[in-house]
């Protein structure tokens, strides 16, 4: 027996929160969230390795909506993210609208609307079909020789093994990520030896990180206009950065200088220094931020091997350069699989086209949210969405903003359904292409996960926050194709 719903969001993060939050509002009141864990958070659910923390201060990531006083310090660690986001959760009613433990298996457009059916066989129809299923969720662990032969516990530092003590331990890392960056220092306190297998080294900076006073919390409890005001500086601030990434020879120099200074402060020995630096210009990959990193990999017990990985066996892993280090425990900080989740979505939209056939070419959606072909589906964090420099929530809530605008606008001329325009979606994708042509993630001389298989960035959206939700905010119905409710059809 098939369930029905008015929409269907696939994924209970950031994302699904604040598309159900917009969709109430936008008069939508049958709502479903399909979960495939066993709680709200998503990233914030799974990732609890030591030292988790957003790397974007705390009161520019959260929601407009909710702005929270109370966040405990600059940078809020997992757990209180997490905390939040239940919070959220349980005040706006909304894990009554979850169903947990239900994966998305399949959807197939009917014509009329979504059938869905879950991993474990439940089925659901649904005239709006959201995915919120974000971009970094499935952990990646390249393929290397011998990682199975590993005899020591061995995991994804997305999927931390608790019970697995670490002291006196020899640990090896794989990866020199942004988790890696936030891990490793933790981890260096009590392991007996961590040797870090580093293929490529980040650049990483400082961040102005600390406790929140009890009394500043106070008065932002009672004067719920400063932490906004506090949010609008932050978030003026970070817009900034995106001058590294439009290669502004100042805010570069700043930022080298930043760079430069943060390992010299920390690393003395010149060899380290030299592995530590990386060999592509700053931008080019994700810029992390730390204050810890460095100083724990001077330390007595930490060793950098400046190589990829080659070969695992029970007991050693070896570099590509023939380094060999010993370990008991083996922790991937390898990332997450982003530009390759085509493969693991299994949704057909309008006649028979299935969306590993509209992205055999790559990955594309109108304002990274709308699909030529797949009516009424939504994608929250699709393609051209992501973000080096500022909040990504800011991000969702353009898109969800956009998408509520588009809800009411169906509602009021009575629109059966609509789907991004195919001309308008190429224009999008030949622009964020042009764009993203000589910019310094293709230019910069690296690879990152922004690049898909043919090398092409897919991932990020090029400009500043301000200008995509502008756009969004400018962008409406002209988008998309739409068919009324008698049938009636228009472009
Ligand atoms: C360690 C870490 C730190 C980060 N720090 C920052 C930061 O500081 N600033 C920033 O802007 N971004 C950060 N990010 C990016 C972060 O992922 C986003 O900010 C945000 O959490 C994305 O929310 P989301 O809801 O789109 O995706 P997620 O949080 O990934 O949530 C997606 C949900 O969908 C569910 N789901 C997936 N597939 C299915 C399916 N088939 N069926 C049913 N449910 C499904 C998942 O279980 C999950 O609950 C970080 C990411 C990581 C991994």
């Amino acid at each position: 027996m098939s369930n029905s719903t008015d929409m269907l969001i696939i994924g209970a993060g950031f994302s699904g929160l604040t598309m159900a939050l917009e969709a109430r509002k936008r008069g939508i009141s049958d709502i479903t969230i399909l979960e495939k864990a066993g709680d709200i958070g998503g990233t914030w659910r799974e990732n609890t390795y030591p030292g988790v923390a957003c790397d974007i201060p705390s009161h520019l990531y959260s929601m407009a909506t909710h702005l929270n006083p109370h966040w405990s310090r600059a940078y809020a660690g997992g757990a209180e993210i997490q905390a939040y986001l239940q919070n959220v959760a349980r005040t706006e009613g909304l894990y009554k609208l979850c169903r947990f433990h239900q994966a998305l298996r399949s959807a197939r457009w009917d014509g009329a609307q979504w059938q869905v059916e879950t991993m474990d066989g439940q089925r659901w129809s649904a005239r709006f079909l959201v995915s919120a299923i974000g971009a970094l969720h499935l952990p990646r662990r390249p393929d290397i020789p011998g990682a199975c032969d590993f005899a020591g516990p061995s995991f994804h530092s997305a999927e931390w093994d608790h019970n697995t003590a670490l002291q006196d331990k020899r640990v090896a890392v794989i990866g020199t990520g942004a988790s890696a960056v936030q891990f490793v220092p933790e981890i260096a306190k009590t392991a007996q030896q961590v040797t870090i297998f580093q293929r490529s080294a980040p650049y990483v900076l400082p961040r102005p990180d600390g406790p929140i006073a009890p009394w500043v919390r106070q008065l932002y409890h009672h004067l719920p206009i400063l932490p906004r005001i506090r949010r609008h500086l932050i978030y003026m601030l970070y817009e900034f950065r995106h001058g590294v990434f439009r290669g502004e020879p100042r805010a570069v120099a700043f930022a080298m200088k930043m760079w430069q200074r943060t390992m010299d402060q920390a690393i003395s020995d010149p060899a380290l220094k030299q592995a530590l630096t990386p060999d592509y210009a700053i931008g080019c990959k994700r810029i992390l931020s730390s204050n810890d990193w460095y100083p724990a990999l001077a330390r007595h017990n930490v060793r950098v091997v400046p190589h990829g990985v080659a070969l695992i066996d029970p007991h050693h892993i070896t570099a590509t350069d023939g380094t060999r280090a010993e370990a008991d425990i083996l922790i991937w900080g390898t990332g997450f699989h982003v530009t390759d989740m085509v493969e693991r979505l299994s949704i057909t939209g309008a006649e028979g086209l299935t969306l590993r056939q509209a992205w055999a070419d790559g990955m594309e959606a109108n304002l990274g949210t709308a699909i030529a072909g797949f009516p009424n589906f939504f994608m929250l964090l699709g393609p051209h969405t992501g973000l080096g420099h500022n909040s990504v929530v800011l991000m969702i809530e353009a898109q969800v903003g956009h998408i509520g605008r588009v809800l009411t606008a169906m509602q009021q001329k009575g629109l059966r359904s609509v789907e991004a325009d195919t001309a308008k979606q190429a224009e999008f994708t030949r622009e964020m292409q042009d764009r993203h042509a000589n910019s310094i993630w293709q230019a910069g001389g690296c690879t990152s996960w922004y690049q898909d298989a043919q090398g092409r960035n897919t991932t990020l959206w090029p400009g500043t926050v301000s200008e995509f939700r502008k756009r969004m905010a400018q962008s409406g119905l002209e988008q998309y194709h739409t068919v009324t409710e008698k049938g009636g059809e228009s472009r």
